[in-house]
């Protein structure tokens, strides 16, 4: 899988940020919460390749259950940008519809069982 320097934003543009990841293997999830928010994701890439250029101070965190992965999204627009991965906290992933020239719906995704993975029922 080879990795480019994709440009990000939220919807509202306060939050940019750029990253250094493939695009496929694309991914979905099954958690409560992505069931929830629908977002079509990059595979995993290390903390190092994310830089946020701006809005840093926009982003809110939201955590559930064990509280391991963390979940950010916009303040102004809510839309989620990129999470911290439960199974690594060194891993995390991308929304790829906030990247630049990516056209979501032309990827083949497959679906991480991330509900396997919650410890309470329906979380
Ligand atoms: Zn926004």
């Amino acid at each position: 899988m080879s990795t480019e320097l994709l440009q990000g934003s939220c919807h509202c543009g306060t939050v940019k940020f750029e990253v250094r990841t493939a695009v496929v293997p694309a991914a979905r999830c099954n958690c409560s919460l992505c069931r929830r928010k629908g977002a079509l994701m990059t595979p995993p890439f290390a903390v190092g390749e994310l830089k946020i250029l701006r809005g840093e101070e926009a982003l809110t965190l939201y955590q559930f259950n064990t509280r391991t992965a963390k979940h950010y999204f916009c303040k102004h627009c809510g839309i989620y940008p990129f999470h911290q991965t439960r199974k690594d906290p060194q891993l995390w992933r991308a929304n790829i519809g906030c990247l630049e020239g990516i056209d979501p719906y032309t990827l083949e995704a497959s679906v991480a069982n991330g509900a396997s993975l919650s410890v309470e029922e329906d979380a």
